[in-house]
């Protein structure tokens, strides 16, 4: 939408409506007492490329389409997207419990996790062997060793696989047993890697970064989308902000926000912005209550023990508790935990 200058002349909007049309788009001229608007119909980047603010007579533009076009909610007509990973739906009234540890760090941790989420309804298991770590001097995942300890808790539990992909190097040996690639917080804008997830047919989880916007998330998301892959889900993790008093501050409004900008399912990761486990439950409940599509949370078999993020893992011990809870919650809010079809 191009608003002209009160004072623009006959010969200065003729001339833009003239632009517009240059670049294949109709323009649609309405006349007001004050103001003359004019509606560019078309491309919204071959519209930008006319450098239309500034020219004569023109006072600012309004872009009306959203720059992140296929994952807008006008892209599906208002429709949410529910889509299938693994056997089990995501997005609309089913509700992803996924749960398992930050990191694979053995065999038996592994597995134990595993068993434990399986057997209390879980929909999915989260696991990471390539970490992303602040430090260069942390333990930074178990790599090859780590794919093959998921490979092996999904032939026994029939549980899909979420994990972390932060090389392209390792694309090929990540979707061998990834159901779910994750893009973490810290390459939310690898564009790179995101346009090569993009052309991989594994479900994406991308997580929202440290300081990014919404409209950045779905920009990002846009990049995977435009490769031909359809199956992103939105994760907001918490972001950084002034506070202090925890890691990291859980941006639950991002929840309706997202869901009306975009029709991709929104998930939310209760565990890395409480980064202590007694906060962690009330903000799952917290996030299926505000409509989460679902929530990705961190389980340790000995948290005390953990290699990475024990502070914040629930003890298997809890987790039927909690997975109940969950249920409940999500239930009153419309959806029910997505088990296998
Ligand atoms: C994780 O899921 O363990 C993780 C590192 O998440 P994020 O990228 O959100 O920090
Ligand atoms: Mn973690």
């Amino acid at each position: 939408m191009i608003v002209m200058k009160p004072e623009a002349t006959d010969e200065e909007i003729d001339a833009v409506v003239l632009r517009v049309e240059s670049v294949g788009c109709s323009a649609h001229l309405s006349r007001g007492d004050l103001l003359t608007v004019i509606g560019a119909i078309g491309e919204r980047d071959d519209v930008q490329s006319l450098g239309l603010e500034g020219a004569p007579g023109v006072d600012h533009l309004v872009p009306i389409l959203k720059p992140y076009k296929l994952a807008s909610s006008q892209f599906r007509k208002g429709e949410r997207s529910v889509f299938e990973i693994g056997g089990r739906r995501v997005g609309g009234e089913h509700f992803g419990l996924i749960a398992g540890p930050c990191t694979v760090e053995s065999r038996e941790q592994t597995l134990a996790v595993a068993d434990v989420v399986a057997d209390n309804g879980a929909t999915m298991l989260r696991g990471g062997a390539y970490k992303p770590r602040t430090s260069p001097y942390s333990f930074q995942g178990l790599g090859q060793e780590g794919l093959r300890l998921l490979q092996e808790a999904k032939d026994r539990t029939g549980l899909p696989i979420v994990t972390e992909l932060m090389d392209a190097r390792d694309i090929e040996a990540v979707v061998e047993v990834a159901d779910v690639i994750q893009i973490g917080a810290r390459n939310m804008q690898n564009y790179p890697l995101l346009a090569e997830v993009g052309r991989t047919d594994c479900a994406v989880l991308l997580k929202r970064g440290l300081s990014a916007t919404l409209e950045e998330l779905l920009m990002a998301a846009e990049y995977v989308l435009k490769e031909g892959n359809e199956r992103v889900m939105l994760c907001e993790r918490g972001i950084r902000t002034h506070e202090t008093a925890y890691r990291f501050t859980l941006d639950l409004l991002a929840i309706p926000a997202l869901q009306e900008m975009s029709h991709l399912p929104v998930i939310v990761d209760p565990s890395h912005a409480p980064g202590r486990r007694d906060w962690v439950k009330p903000m799952s409940l917290a996030a299926a209550a505000a409509g989460a599509d679902g929530i990705i949370v961190e389980v340790h078999n000995e948290p005390e023990k953990a290699i990475c993020d024990g502070p914040q893992a629930l003890p298997t011990e809890v987790f039927a508790h909690f997975a109940g809870q969950v249920r409940q919650v999500a239930e009153l809010a419309g959806k029910g935990i997505s088990a296998a079809v």
